[in-house]
């Protein structure tokens, strides 16, 4: 039987995860875990956090492995409003302070003027 690789795998809510055997991922939080990339190479990332086992079809049982950094990455690379994140109708915004900032047509309630 040959060795399951452990590889990327993007998750529903758009998370790169590593999937691999459990019993291969099972120890490996907060340790560095070996991923098979597409291209052939093999990148290291630390494991954050193990989720939870699950039966695929020939039997074995596979895990994702949540990755440290790999948190979700919005596929909105501009500015978001600092204060609800919405990336809609976001300009840049100085508050009282001078604090320059982006905030959203609906959070920029007057306290903060337009750049
Ligand atoms: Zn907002």
């Amino acid at each position: 039987m040959s060795k399951t690789q452990t590889t990327y795998r993007k998750t529903k809510s758009g998370e790169w995860v590593a999937y691999g055997r459990y019993s291969e991922l099972m120890h490996t939080e907060g340790k560095e875990i070996s991923i098979h990339k597409k291209d052939g190479s093999t990148t290291t990332r630390v494991c954050r956090k193990i989720g939870k086992p699950f039966r695929v079809d020939d039997g074995a049982e596979m895990v994702y492995a949540y990755l440290e950094g790999g948190e979700r990455i919005p596929r909105w690379s501009g500015p978001c409003c600092d204060v609800c994140g919405s990336t809609r109708g976001v300009h840049e915004a100085f508050d009282l302070s001078g604090i320059g900032g982006y905030a959203c047509y609906q959070c920029d309630d007057g306290f903060l003027s337009f750049a």
